[in-house]
């Protein structure tokens, strides 16, 4: 590897999505989101794997991320749970994929399409039970029998989405119940006329653990079946003994010894209070670590941590290796995974960033060259 690259390890994938089956109630089967690039991970390298575990069903946030899925040569169905815009509903058909129904507008765009190219696509009715992003309301449940005795659209599932469910506060655990209750009480509805409402799902990473009582045909798992949380201190159950699957490294391009007084990087936000060997690494805010971490990350380098000094460049970063004996141009620093008797959880970096896991994982760049097994 060149400059920096991320490692991933099947076996915790694995491992991940073996403890989430033991957790779910039998009949509740797992989708596997490998939306913004599997979480950064790389769509294309996990999405194999998964189906390789016996995963069935994908979802993807774009049109485009399930076209490349499905041309990395995954059979199984795959659902978009974002917009495609009309001008690309032939690529649904071409591709055999999934659209979600956002609301009843919308679905006579689809059906309108199908019908005046005499094509099929598949669909799943969203369903906002209070998260107020997408889906018909409850009170469309007319439109919801209107799309299910349509042609041309095939409505094939229907689902919603919890939105405090990684919340112990007592009013977001009720908050999480009533939508639970809205969505299986429309869908008892739906049943109760008579329709055969497909694949039904319900619950994401944190809820299928936290409100496992409500579980559907499906979960739609993502962050967690990547063995990280959002957040160190999120609200769930059940430890499901995670294991991290990604690693973030980079190779060092530079050493030098710097005087008491001088300064590092842009800005000069970091003096030298010691004689300091200051290392520059291949990697930077275009590569995914945020620039407001300058100051405020750390890497492992030989088995010890050094801190991060300096502004964050856009392709660079300079650490503090004064106390690590012997290093030298071409060693590798770790930002987020383990080496000797160090450990930096990703959980660390979004933190200091004050955000999630999950928006540190999915702008990991392009530019980061390879998402390698080990
Ligand atoms: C992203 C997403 C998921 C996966 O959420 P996690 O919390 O990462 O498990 C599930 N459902 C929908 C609708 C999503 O947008």
């Amino acid at each position: 590897m060149d400059r920096a690259w991320i490692e991933l390890d099947k076996e915790a994938l694995i491992s991940n999505i073996e403890s989430y089956r033991r957790a779910l109630p039998d009949n509740c089967k797992i989708m596997g989101v490998v939306k913004a690039n599997s979480y950064g991970h790389g769509a294309l390298s996990v999405a194999p794997v998964l189906a390789e575990a016996g995963v069935d069903y994908f979802a993807t946030a774009a049109l485009q991320e399930a076209i490349d899925v499905r041309e990395a040569g995954i059979t199984a169905d795959i659902l978009v749970l974002g917009y495609t815009d009309p001008s690309n509903f032939h690529k649904l058909v071409e591709y055999n994929i999934t659209q979600t129904v956002t609301c009843p507008e919308y679905a006579k765009l689809l059906q309108d399409y199908c019908r005046e190219n005499g094509v099929q696509i598949s669909g799943h009715i969203a369903v906002d039970s209070g998260m107020h992003r997408i889906g018909y309301l409850p009170s469309q449940i007319k439109d919801i029998e209107n799309a299910y005795n349509g042609s041309g659209l095939v409505i094939t599932g229907i689902f919603s989405h919890l939105c405090v469910a990684d919340d112990e506060n007592e009013d977001n655990v009720k908050f999480s119940i009533a939508q639970a209750e809205c969505y299986h009480k429309l869908i008892g509805e739906l049943e109760s006329k008579g329709i055969n409402l497909g694949t039904t799902h319900l619950l994401a990473s944190y809820a299928a653990i936290n409100y496992k009582e409500f579980n559907a045909s499906y979960a739609r798992l993502g962050i967690l079946m990547f063995g990280v949380r959002s957040e160190f201190d999120d609200y769930l159950i059940a430890d499901l003994d995670p294991k991290p699957v990604l690693s973030l490294k980079a190779h060092i391009t530079s050493v030098r010894t710097i005087e008491p007084g001088e300064t590092v990087s842009y800005g000069r936000k970091f003096t030298a209070e010691r004689t300091t060997r200051v290392a520059s690494v291949a990697i930077g805010y275009a590569d995914g670590l945020p620039r407001c971490l300058s100051n405020r990350i750390r890497a492992i380098v030989n088995g010890k941590y050094a801190a991060g000094i300096g502004r964050i460049c856009m392709d660079q970063l300079m650490l503090d290796v004064t106390d690590i004996e012997d290093v030298k141009v071409g060693d590798t620093a770790v930002f987020i995974g383990c080496e000797g008797d160090c450990t930096i959880q990703v959980e660390e970096l979004a933190e200091n960033a004050s955000t999630i896991t999950n928006e540190i994982l999915s702008r990991l760049g392009s530019r980061i060259e390879g998402r390698i097994f080990i």
